[in-house]
């Protein structure tokens, strides 16, 4: 099966997440959050710009009128892709209720608890992941692999 095993252009990256995987755990999200939000104003906001891809698919999978918002933020220095420390998503969270959003629900394709430092919910998680460097479908590594169709680990940087 080709989504074992990484593609030729991106050598040291190892498939963790393969196209389908992703697909299907992106449909069960959207029907989860379509269920949740019916008959309620929904305004998907997500974080720049590594939940892009993620997005795309995430909204198209929400069968709700919805208004769609980018925000970017700098990190190391909602849809969020991952919770890592917690400090991004505590940051956006605070920011979104000091700026008056009555309810506010977050939603990662990936999360890395050992990682968390804040302790903030997330409301819809895609997976839970151990601590390891992820790249593709929207995360970089230095601004690359973002078009990367699966999420991988980075094994070696080519
Ligand atoms: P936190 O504030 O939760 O520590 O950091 C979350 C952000 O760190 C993510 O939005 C992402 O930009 C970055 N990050 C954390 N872990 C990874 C990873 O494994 N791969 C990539 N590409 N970015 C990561």
């Amino acid at each position: 099966m080709a989504e074992d095993f990484s593609v030729p252009w991106a050598p040291g990256v190892r498939v963790l997440y393969g196209q389908a995987a992703l697909a299907t755990r992106v449909a069960e999200l959207g029907s989860r959050i379509t269920a949740d939000y019916a008959g309620r104003a929904l305004t998907v906001l997500c974080v720049l710009k590594g939940a892009s891809l993620f997005t795309a698919d995430l909204v198209r999978a929400i069968a709700l009128p919805l208004r769609l918002e980018f925000l970017g933020v700098a990190s190391y220095g909602s849809v969020e892709d991952i919770v890592d420390t917690g400090l991004t998503l505590r940051f956006l969270l605070q920011a979104l209720v000091a700026r008056g959003c009555r309810s506010v629900r977050t939603c990662a394709l990936l999360d890395k608890p050992s990682r968390r430092v804040e302790a903030v919910t997330v409301d819809y998680t895609g997976f839970v992941v151990e601590d390891r460097f992820l790249v593709g479908y929207g995360l970089d590594h230095e601004e690359r692999w973002r078009n990367l169709p699966f999420v991988g680990v980075l094994e070696r940087s080519p």
